[in-house]
């Protein structure tokens, strides 16, 4: 099949003025402008007027949950004004809602009022003594209900388990396990379809899919196969990572599965919200503890070596800044015991990097790591009042998620949303970076587009990302005429672009009704 569309603005590196984008077997076939177009499309199957509207390369999510992205559709949202407000949409949802668990999610005891999360009281009140699962808005940590505790009881003898309800750390991560058990497996399937779907909607042709022991079923690898099958390769392109430190048993599992890595949601730490991000000093708002590190240097070591050897990317979840050291001399180790020409060319990755030091920058340039990181969190968490000011301090949030310095110093940056934690949103994230809310970090609209887009498949080990000949056709149709010829509506306030058609390897996996008349 030939596709040919013509008549718009097409983002292309290699024809400024590019208004026509052919397609074939996949591919970017032809691209420059409607006259020599005309020629291309003499046996052309198919043919779309773009009427002015901008073609780009279709965005990379670099770190997704599908699973709990899907389920999120069937749980409650509680991201209310106040901890009243959220126990009355979860005492709406119990009225409704008819599977075995109840689920709700997004909860922030930092945004209300009350500054404290639900106690098993409250939600067993509000859920008519129902199982339930709430997690909050970072998914570290959730609250559950007393028939939960007693359909999983052994969390209560678990490090994190708390009697009001608030499970952090081991107590957290089984409680989640717990879940896939629960839930009927078609429902999972159902999930994971889901979120692909919405993925295309908001022009995403690559999702970076993050399980893990702790976070979802290896099935779920197998169910997206099928998906993917089942769809004739109409659904985002799913890139598998595994959160597993090295083993025989591990890298088996990612062989077996197609996943590019033991990487993603390996966690060397936890997350600031539920304050189980390692600290270098204690919590501003709670200086009894400094967090959680779940990995020590020669665990780090070990993982990157295996990984380095079995061909393999390693990774790990690193958030704190005493875990980001942990890490940093982990992977220093490493590259002392197999050469630091190994280690780049494993491309080894981190994920969120939210405090590194930026001294620290130029290392992860020298080893070919990449930063995959998440802009949304400075646009909910930073600046002077929201929750890295209350949980660290003014002084310490002012140096989160430094991806000006990590850019400058050539370390390559890869965005996404962490989905759930935040929606699939990359104009968002784009513009979220763009205006980030400490200056210095800030970046350029050209940059952060890149970052979403060419960055991603590089950081997957894959050529793609640019619209150019030979490349993969993952590309977007987006309903906006460019107002520059780069990458619009990056105003804060201004409206953000839909998709009107999502193709990936030529495939179509989002159409706006009547897109392709
Ligand atoms: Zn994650």
């Amino acid at each position: 099949m030939r596709l040919l569309l013509r008549g718009g603005h097409v983002l292309t590196p290699t024809h400024p003025a590019a208004s026509a984008i052919g397609v074939e077997d996949g591919r970017v076939a032809f691209v420059g402008d409607d006259r020599a177009a005309a020629a291309w499309a003499a046996d052309a199957t198919l043919v779309l007027e773009l009427t002015g509207r901008l073609v780009t390369p279709a965005f990379v999510d670099a770190h997704v949950h599908l699973a709990q992205t899907g389920l999120a559709a069937s749980s409650v949202d509680l991201g209310a004004p106040t901890l009243v407000a959220a126990l009355d949409a979860l005492a709406d949802h119990a009225r409704s809602d008819p599977h075995t668990v109840l689920l709700g999610h997004g909860w922030d005891e930092s945004q209300w009022p009350e500054r404290r999360p639900f106690t098993r009281a409250e939600v067993d009140r509000a859920t008519g003594g129902r199982p339930a699962y709430l997690a909050r808005v970072d998914a570290h940590s959730a609250v559950v209900s007393s028939a939960f505790l007693e359909a999983v009881p052994r969390l209560a003898d678990l490090d994190g388990y708390a009697p009001d309800g608030w499970l952090t750390r081991t107590a957290h991560d089984t409680a989640r396990q717990a879940l896939f058990e629960l839930l009927p497996a078609s429902t999972r399937a159902d999930a994971l379809l889901r979120a692909l779907r919405q993925a295309a909607a908001q022009g995403i042709g690559q999702v970076h899919e993050m399980g893990a022991p702790h976070l979802s079923p290896p099935e779920d690898f197998t169910r997206l196969d099928a998906l993917a099958l089942a769809h004739d390769g109409g659904l985002p392109q799913v890139v598998k990572y595994w959160g597993a430190a090295a083993s025989a048993e591990s890298i088996g599992l990612a062989r077996e599965h197609g996943c590019v890595g033991l990487a993603g949601d390996l966690c060397a730490d936890g997350a600031i919200g539920s304050r189980t991000s390692a600290l270098r000093a204690p919590y501003a708002d709670d200086p009894t503890t400094a967090g959680a590190l779940y990995l020590d240097v020669d665990q780090v070591r070990d993982h990157v070596v295996a990984c380095t050897r079995a061909g393999l990317q390693g990774g790990f979840h690193v958030i704190g800044d005493r875990a980001a050291d942990t890490v940093g001399a982990g992977l220093a180790a490493a590259a002392a015991e197999v050469g630091v020409d190994a280690v780049r060319g494993a491309r080894h990755r981190l994920e969120h990097v939210e405090m590194l030091d930026p001294a620290d920058a130029a290392r992860l340039a020298a080893w070919g790591v990449t930063a995959s990181m998440q802009p949304a969190f400075d646009a909910l968490w930073g600046g002077d009042a929201a929750l890295y000011a209350q949980r660290l301090g003014g002084e310490r949030a002012g140096r989160m998620n430094v991806i000006g310095t990590l850019r400058a110093a050539g370390v390559r940056v890869a965005f996404g949303s962490d989905t759930p934690v935040t929606p699939f949103a990359p104009w968002y994230g784009v513009r979220a970076a763009v205006h980030h809310q400490t200056p210095q970090q800030a970046i350029d609209p050209e940059a952060a587009f890149a970052a979403h887009t060419h960055a991603g498949w590089e950081a997957a080990g894959l050529s793609g990302g640019r619209l150019a000949p030979g490349e993969p056709a993952s590309l977007v149709v987006w309903d906006v005429t460019p107002v520059t010829a780069a990458v619009p509506a990056l105003d804060l306030g201004s409206p953000l672009p839909t998709a009107h058609l999502t193709l990936v390897h030529g495939r179509i996996a989002h159409e706006q009704t009547g897109a392709l008349r």
